[in-house]
């Protein structure tokens, strides 16, 4: 499945944009409207049959459809649509796909607010969802139904970083004619879904991709007939329902976009060098790059090697009242900061059975191996990493964690 020749990162790079006099960056359209010099050209374009001509910006704009190019390139899809939020590019995309009588099979190990969606508003439209054990492809083909319409996964799973077999899932999803849909957010780069089979990628553009921690965004990659239909003017969910991207944002984020793959690998060796350690030290480690991880064949069998294993990692250590210690305390000595989301230069951590999928029922939270000793880290990009342990550990000792 895996193409060799293919690179997200220098499929990026080959993208040239200049602006209106010749800038090094695209000029940002900063309109809501565009003048057409016919009405005929304009009813053309509101029938979807002009290419290159633009309408009105909840449709797309200029500086949008640069940022669809460039995450289009990254995927190996041929279309994008980028949205104002992760959640606004879930939410219509999932809702294009599925209405009244229809079903998802969806990981049970999802983002919360994805999670919360299936689970407690689209029953309101008629969709249901049976969430599984999305490891165990007989479990995932046997939630399967005569009315299952997608089948729904993160790459890599938040905050537990169960890995899906996204080439298993595929074969399932053709042989049911289901749509695969992988929320990539916490492996850009790293994986390219669509190479191996997935219909449609999504990306919180508001983790790693932006990496800024300065604002929210999402994106939609898929192939063109999907794109177009997301953005159909009578029909299409995200140009109904209207999460869409400002186009001075979508200039700062493809600006961002250009040092990702450089983020990636500092993510991923300062994410391996502390998960290492800490393994070592006895602590209860998750991180996908440990050979002691589960699916860590399996993700090495799927990652774009060069980017690694990522920059998220969990230790367990033991309960709410000394995960909750050992964060405050990391944060009094400047090794990260005390939050949810990821992706950002500096180290964050946060209890997820509190916080992150805190939508999660306790039970449901247990049942999943979702303790309250867990923390979730996402490791920022410290340049001396090695001082970055030494620092924690000293955390750790102090707390009586090692
Ligand atoms: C953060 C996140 C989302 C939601 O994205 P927003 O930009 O916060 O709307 C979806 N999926 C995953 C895996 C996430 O981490």
């Amino acid at each position: 499945m895996k193409n060799n020749d293919f690179n997200p990162a220098d499929n990026i790079q080959d993208l040239q944009y200049f602006g209106e006099f010749g800038g090094v960056n695209p000029s940002i359209s900063d309109s809501s409207t565009y003048t057409f010099l016919s009405a005929k050209t304009m009813f053309d374009t509101f029938e979807g049959n002009m290419e290159g001509c633009y309408l009105y910006s909840r449709h797309s704009s200029p500086s949008n459809l640069y940022l669809d190019q460039a995450l289009a390139a990254m995927e190996g899809t041929e279309a994008a649509n980028v949205s104002a939020s992760g959640m606004g590019a879930i939410t219509p995309t999932l809702l294009q796909l599925c209405g009244a009588g229809d079903h998802i099979v969806s990981s049970r190990t999802i983002y919360g607010g994805t999670y919360a969606f299936l689970k407690n508003f689209t029953p309101r439209l008629g969709i249901e969802t049976t969430f599984v054990d999305i490891t165990k492809l007989e479990v995932v083909e046997a939630a399967i139904t005569t009315k299952t319409k997608v089948l729904y996964c993160e790459t890599v799973s938040n905050p537990l970083l169960e890995v899906a077999d996204i080439a298993g899932l595929s074969a399932i999803a053709k042989k049911h004619n289901l749509t695969l849909v992988v929320d990539n957010t916490f492996s850009p780069l790293s994986v390219s879904p669509a190479r191996l089979g997935a219909d449609i990628v999504i990306h919180s553009l508001t983790k790693y991709i932006n990496g800024s921690s300065d604002t929210v965004g999402g994106v939609t990659c898929a192939s063109r007939e999907f794109i177009n239909s997301l953005k159909n003017v009578n029909t299409g969910a995200s140009m109904l329902l209207g999460p869409t991207m400002d186009s001075l944002r979508s200039a700062s984020v493809m600006k961002n976009l250009r040092t990702l793959h450089i983020r990636m690998k500092q993510h991923s060796y300062n994410a391996q060098y502390l998960a290492e350690r800490f393994e070592k030290e006895g602590l209860k480690t998750v991180y996908p790059g440990l050979a002691s991880h589960p699916s860590h064949q399996l993700y090495k069998n799927m990652i774009n090697p060069e980017y690694g294993f990522g920059g998220m990692m969990t230790i367990d250590v033991g309960n709410l009242a000394t995960a909750n210690a050992l964060m405050e305390l990391m944060q009094e000595r400047n090794l990260g900061y005390l939050a949810v989301s990821l992706g950002f230069y500096k180290t964050l951590f946060s209890a997820p059975g509190t916080s992150t999928s805190s939508e999660i029922p306790l039970e449901e939270q247990a049942e999943m191996g979702l303790t309250d000793g867990l923390i979730r880290f996402s490791i920022g990009l410290d340049n001396d990493i090695e001082r970055t342990y030494q620092s924690m550990k000293k955390c750790m000792q102090e707390l009586n964690v090692l």
